[in-house]
Parts: C-alpha cells; structure tokens; sequence
C-alpha cells in the first residue's frame, strides 16, 4: 500500500490506524536489527497516537495524515523523544521541545513509528558516520549478499520507507541527503525550496542549505506528506510567508507545452553507460508526455561540489560550536575549563564531523576568509544566477540523481574526496536553493534502483510533482527490494 492508499482506506474504515501501526511496528520489529534504520522505536507512543488518529477519524475529524505510521529523521527535536543527531554528543539528549515539522505533522494526525538512523549530523552520503552503526540498503545486487549502503544522510528514513518500515518518513536535505538516499534506495523524495519548510527545531549543520521534505514511495505519497509539513513559521526568520499549495491536485496535471532543460554539465566523466541510458529513457518519456526539450548549460556547475564543501563545513563549525559540554548533550570532565572542552569534542564527535569543523574552522580563520569562504559565497551567486537565466527559458530541469547506484558498505572509499563525489548531481540546486525532486525511474543490469532528478523554479514545487509523477507513470517502476529467506521467516510474512 501507498501512503495514499493507508490513508484512504483509514477514512473509508476499512483497517483502523491501531492495525496499520501494530503491522508496521511488527515489520520494524522483524527488520530493523538487520536494517539498522531506526535508532528509536517509540512503539508505545504510536499506539498511542493511532488510537487518537482513529477516535479523530471516527469523529470526522481525520487531518491529511490521520493515523498514517511514518518515521522522523533523528534529526528533527521530538519533545520527550531522544533526539541524537547520530552522534555520541547526544546520545542522550530528550529535546524539550517539537521541532515545527513534527510538531505539523502531528497536527495532521500522522503517528511517528520512531526515529531514523543518519550519518552523523547530516554529514556523508552513505549512512556509514552513524554513531549508532550504519544502514543497510534492503536492495541487493543479483546474486550477491553484499551489504549496501542507503545512500545518506538520510539513508535510515530511506531504507525504512523502501522496507515497508512506514508509509513515508522526513528527511532534511543540504547538499542532496534526501535525493541521494532516495534514488539508491528505489523511493521518491524531495527537497522543496529553501524557506517551504521551517528548520526551527531540525538541528543544524549547514544553516543556508539545510532544508526539511518528504520521503515516500510515491510521488503522490510526497504530495500529501510535503502539504504538511511545509507552512509559514515565524520561529524561523529564513521561513517563507507563502499559502501551502494542494501539491497532490498538481501530480495528475497535463504536461503539454512544458520546456524540459537538459543541462549539458551533468554528462560527469565517468558515469556509468546505464545511467546515461536512464537519462535518455526520461527525455523520452518527457516527450512523449508533451514537453519540449531543450539543451541548455549551467556553466558553474563545475565549482558546485567544492565551493559546497567550503561553505557547508564553515556553517558546520559555527553551528557545532555549541556543543562544548555545557548545556547541551554529553559531557567528559576535564581539570580545566579548555580540557573539558577538548575531551568533550573528541568522545562526542565522529572522524567525518570533526573533519568538517576543522575545515570550516580553517576557511573561515582571518588568513583564509577571504580566499577560500568569502571566494565560495561569490561562486555560489554565480550557481545561483545560472539557474534564474536558465529557468527564464525552461520550466523543470531534469538529470541524474547521483553518478552511480548504491554501493557496498566494504566499498566505502578511503579518499573522503571520493565520497563527496556522489553530491555532484545534488549539490548545485542546494546552492541555488531551488527545489528538486528524485523518482525511481528504473534499474541496473545488477537490479538496483536508478533516481532521476528534476529541479524546478523557487516555489514551483507543483511542476515538480506535476512532471514526478508523469515520470513515475512512464518508468511503472514495480521492483521492490528483494528480502532475505530469514527476514521472511522473522517477519511471518508471505513473500
Ligand atoms: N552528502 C552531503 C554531505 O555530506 C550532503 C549531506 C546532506 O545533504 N545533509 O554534506
């Protein structure tokens, strides 16, 4: 069932939410010591909520989400609900508030199943820096029982929602973790516009690019998902004063006279010949569908990846400055006020995160400001103004996801270079701040899902899921990832 079906067949009564959270917390049950997707199971608390989810829906009073199980990135503060970045900082931290994404999606009925795995605060793309352990990718190579990775950092919202482990889960996304971890994972997922959705309460890493949305297996699914989130909230000053659209209305409008831009830069050296072919397979289907399409350049796209990672590490070292051992998370003593400090940072903070707060550290030091971050701010307004000159010409752009499809976990490269390739496709219009969306489009000669990117025009996020979902009509994508005999037997189901 989709997101929309559940949600459906609630309001029509044919299952009440209590079933449908008892079946999906069995399914966590079963799964996730091999999946490894949540780092919390609230399971008492989702009953709980399902019983109101249906009390409401008995008195026709069901929000959009009314009783729907979904998982919540363990990312966004959950009053009374541990709430640990992934980190060993706060391992321990019971946030004292909601954050606004939560807290609306609550509003709209949803139940939360609990809280998804990450690569720690946010940084990596493979779900492999968790503190808590990494994901695994349910999807297998054929014939091979290599673990894969989810992708990241939302890669424990993405492996639980392509496992059946909830309808649908919140992902944040600074420079690709919600597109990423959806298009290895075979799911949809979009980062909408900077501003939709409001951070307050989403703890930060990269203050100007992080940005909350919806992770689910359909595009629709999205839709619904993304309504209730997204609002005006004027507990963050980088929120956007903008009516909420009815996105699911746009996933079935026609596409005739649309102008698709394929951006020449993102041919990347090196990508694999099946991806190239996925890529040519949706202009197809775009074209068929109606649209036009036209070959346009974003000639900064180059810059993308590295000016990204001068400014996101530099937003990060700000931002985890807090983290000393005073008010917030775990504390390791120290006989002075400096060696508490320092034996703090080096017990709460991972190889990737600590990487990251040096190189922010070391751009944004009085030698290096000038060269390298305020160098990286200008590059940004030259990506930026790329995608304002190009979409006065085409609607939606659409590419890649990533340059390669999931890999294994003993595959991770030792070269953290290496691992920031993977954003190269994603990070761009995270710079830019334009919304953009990733749908399963087909898979590998080795089975595994391929995503597709589509990025709109700021606030445009209809054309997005007006295009996603034509896209997700033409691909029919129908895989699922395959289960282990032992996960079957675990989880008493039919195969
Ligand atoms: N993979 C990217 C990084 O490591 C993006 C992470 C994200 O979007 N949170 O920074």
């Amino acid at each position: 069932m989709s997101l929309v079906e559940a949600r459906d067949g609630l309001v029509r009564k044919a299952f009440s939410s209590v079933e449908l959270t008892t079946a999906a917390l069995a399914a966590v049950e079963a799964l996730n010591p091999r999946l490894n997707a949540y780092i919390t199971v609230t399971g008492d608390q989702a009953l709980a909520q399902a019983a109101q989810a249906d009390a409401a829906i008995a008195a026709g009073e069901a929000g959009p989400m009314a009783g729907v199980p979904v998982g919540i990135k363990d990312l966004f503060c959950t009053k009374g609900v541990r709430t640990t970045a992934a980190s060993n900082i706060l391992r321990d931290f019971v946030p004292p508030y909601e954050s606004t994404v939560t807290a609306n999606l609550r509003r709209d009925g949803a139940v939360f199943l609990g809280k998804t795995n990450l690569d720690e605060f946010a940084m990596g793309s493979g779900n492999l820096t968790s503190a808590f352990g990494p994901v695994e990718n349910p999807w297998k190579r054929a014939g091979s029982d290599a673990a894969l990775v989810p992708g990241g950092s939302s890669g424990g919202s993405a492996a639980a929602v392509a496992a059946g482990l909830g309808f649908g889960a919140t992902g944040t996304d600074t420079g690709g973790s919600i597109r990423q971890p959806a298009s290895y994972c075979g799911i949809t997922g979009i980062k909408p516009t900077y501003g939709r959705c409001s951070r307050f309460g989403t703890i930060a890493f990269a203050s100007s690019l992080d940005q909350a949305g919806p992770m689910a297996r359909t595009v629709a699914d999205c839709a619904v998902m993304l309504g209730s989130m997204a609002g005006f909230d004027a507990q963050d000053s980088t929120s956007v004063d903008r009516p909420v659209p009815d996105y699911l209305a746009a996933c079935g409008r026609s596409l005739k006279g649309l102008r698709i831009g394929i951006p020449r830069e993102y041919h990347a050296p090196g990508m694999p010949a099946e991806i190239e072919a996925i890529w040519q397979q949706g202009i197809a289907w775009l074209r068929d569908a109606g649209c036009e399409i036209v070959d346009v350049s974003l000639p900064h796209t180059k810059y993308g990846l590295a000016t990204y990672y001068i400014i996101a590490p530099a937003e990060c070292s700000s931002n985890l400055a807090r983290y000393d051992g005073v008010r917030f998370g775990a504390r390791v003593a120290g006989g002075t006020l400096d060696e508490l400090y320092e034996n703090t940072r080096r017990a709460g903070f991972g190889d990737e995160t600590r990487r990251r707060i040096m190189m922010g550290t070391y751009v944004l030091s009085a030698g290096y400001y000038d060269a390298y971050y305020l160098k990286a701010q200008k590059v940004r307004s030259l990506i930026q103004r790329d995608f304002t000159d190009v979409f006065a010409d085409v609607d939606v752009l659409l590419t890649p996801t990533a340059p390669s499809a999931a890999f294994a976990q003993d595959e991770k490269p030792s070269d953290p270079v290496q691992m920031y390739l993977n954003d190269i496709f994603t990070v761009p219009a995270s710079m830019a701040g334009v919304p953009a969306m990733s749908v399963p489009a087909g898979v590998d000669a080795q089975g595994l899902p391929l995503g597709l990117q589509l990025i709109g025009r700021f606030f445009d996020e209809e054309t997005l899921f007006a295009v996603g979902s034509a896209l997700e009509r033409a691909a029919a994508f129908t895989h699922r990832p395959a289960l282990r005999a032992s996960d079957v037997a675990r989880a008493g189901i039919a195969s």
